[in-house]
């Protein structure tokens, strides 16, 4: 199952992440995939909008992972691109993905082994390199998933 969206602002895609964050659940792992500019931490702050949460979401790049307490659920914002060299097998992430709260990953083709069995990997195109319209791409790995989405945008 494939679940595809066009949007033409960074609005857009915050409202379709908002309605997907509305419904994340305490363990929920979401993969965003897509080049730099993509819309991947956008869409990580619709999630935190749907989530309840009002902090300003910015980009974990340099701190590798940002904790956001004060939602429905806590949400951990990780960008891995910097472990594309290193992997991220020391590093404990199993215990965020099993966690209370919800895992959210830019760039998780960096640690692919890491990851668990199932979860929401999101696909993030830019049309072309000028506008800004961009096509997302949610797969759903597993029962959970096939759910969460359903839920969010099943009509
Ligand atoms: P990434 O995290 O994938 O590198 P960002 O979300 O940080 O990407 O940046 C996306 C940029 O593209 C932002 O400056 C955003 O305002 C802009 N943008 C333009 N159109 C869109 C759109 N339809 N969806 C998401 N972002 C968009
Ligand atoms: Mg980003």
């Amino acid at each position: 199952m494939q679940t595809k969206f066009k949007t033409n602002t960074p609005e857009a895609t915050i409202e379709i992440a908002a309605q997907l964050g509305k419904n994340l659940q305490a363990g929920d792992v979401i993969l965003l995939d897509g080049d730099l500019g993509a819309g991947k931490t956008t869409f990580t702050k619709g999630l935190a909008q749907g989530l309840g949460i009002k902090r300003y979401i910015k980009s974990p790049t340099f701190t590798l992972i940002r904790e956001y307490q004060e939602g429905r659920l806590p949400l951990y914002h990780m960008d891995v691109y910097r472990l594309e060299e290193t992997g991220a097998s020391d590093l404990g992430l199993e215990e965020y993905f099993d966690g209370d709260g919800v895992s959210v990953i830019e760039w998780s083709q960096f640690i692919a082994d890491e990851l668990p069995a199932d979860y929401l990997v999101i696909h993030f195109n830019k049309v072309d390199q000028v506008d800004n319209d961009r096509n997302l791409v949610l797969e759903p790995r597993g029962q959970r998933y096939l759910a969460l989405v359903q839920t969010s945008f099943g009509d």
